[in-house]
């Protein structure tokens, strides 16, 4: 017999790890599905500046670590596991993981929003060779070296100043000559005397898929349409996330970018209907904040929801 639960909650982001501290305090037992990135962004991030409580900061994988200790003093699960299918037409609702199959009354959706990549054959052949999207990852390797960093947002920020502990120059290649980027972000890594910025300019191609390391980038300027050569040995993506939830396609709305869309900003919607007992929150349905603190506050919010909808169907 398949067990059932009264709460699943899938993914081990801030968002997710709120939603157990929260429902596991509510003694509903949640288990949580730790997902293919466990602990989400904040456990592959640095220094966090800007979670209330931490007037010095504090590292992302330590207070996600904090926040896994918190959730398991209040009895949560977790199962190094992810979502393979889910049928929400009928409830409880029946869950096939990696781990197996699992039945639950109540659903969490905090499965958070992945590393975004340009799409070129020659950077999806060069992974790991070379390019990376996770400057704390991989940085490392590139002690002493020329890289590149594609973005302009705050992550590109980051990781450029991230990465210049290792490299001796870090190229910022930005395609437009305006900034996402938070005014603190772009100052600081603009004053930084080894980041050098080239705006409107785009990458064609990243250069070494036969070597199987990368020798450098083709470049385009949008603007003049020049095309040069920038010789580096690693290149870095920070040009934001993609929202996991495609194993919902076709059982729950999303928007354009295939972000979950929200009513109130927890509940799940099929063709404008509410899913009964199922909750989104954190990245995977909000595409306007994607602060750590606003996934910590829906996480909150659904687990609340969930304890409300358990009691109305009487458990
Ligand atoms: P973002 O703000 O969406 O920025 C993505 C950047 O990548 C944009 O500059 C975008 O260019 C560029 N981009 C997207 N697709 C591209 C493509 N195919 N080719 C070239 N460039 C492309 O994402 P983010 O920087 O990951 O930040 C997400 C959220 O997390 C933000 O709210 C941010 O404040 C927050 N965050 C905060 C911190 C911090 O405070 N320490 C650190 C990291 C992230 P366009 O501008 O032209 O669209």
């Amino acid at each position: 017999m398949t067990e059932t639960r009264d709460t699943v909650i899938l993914g081990s982001g801030c968002a997710g790890l709120t939603a157990a501290i929260y429902t596991g305090r509510a003694g509903l037992n949640p288990l949580v599905l730790e997902g293919h990135e466990p602990g989400g962004q904040l456990s592959i991030t640095t220094l966090v500046e800007n979670f209330p409580g931490f007037p010095e900061g504090i590292q992302g994988p330590e207070l996600i670590a904090n926040m896994k200790q918190q959730a398991e003093r209040f009895g949560a699960e977790f199962q190094l596991a992810h979502l393979s299918a889910v049928d929400l037409s009928v409830h409880p609702y029946k869950l096939v993981t990696s781990a197996g199959e699992i039945c639950t009354r109540t659903l969490i959706v905090a499965s958070g929003a992945s590393a975004r990549w340009l799409g070129l054959p020659s950077e999806q052949a060069l992974i790991g060779h070379g390019v990376s999207s996770c400057a704390t990852c991989d940085g490392f390797f590139f002690r002493g070296k020329e890289i590149a960093v594609v973005g302009g947002g705050d992550s590109a920020m980051e990781e450029a100043l991230f990465l210049t502990r290792f490299a001796t120059k870090v190229t910022l290649i930005h395609r437009r000559d305006a900034f996402r980027a938070s005014k603190i972000m772009l100052d600081r890594a603009m004053a930084h005397p080894n980041i050098e910025l080239m705006t409107n300019t785009v990458v064609e191609e990243v250069l070494g898929v036969e070597e199987k390391e990368v020798k450098g980038l083709r470049l385009r300027n949008v603007k003049t349409g020049n095309i040069t050569t920038l010789p580096i040995s690693g290149l870095f993506l920070g040009i934001g996330h993609e929202p996991n939830a495609r194993m919902f396609k076709g059982q729950m709305d999303t928007d354009e970018e295939g972000y979950i869309r929200t009513k109130d900003n927890v509940f799940t919607t099929h063709r404008g209907v509410v899913v009964p007992g199922v909750f989104a929150c954190g990245d995977v349905q909000d595409r306007r904040y994607r602060q750590a603190i606003t996934a910590a506050g829906s996480g909150c919010m659904a687990a609340l929801e969930v304890e409300k909808f358990l009691e109305e169907h009487g458990r």
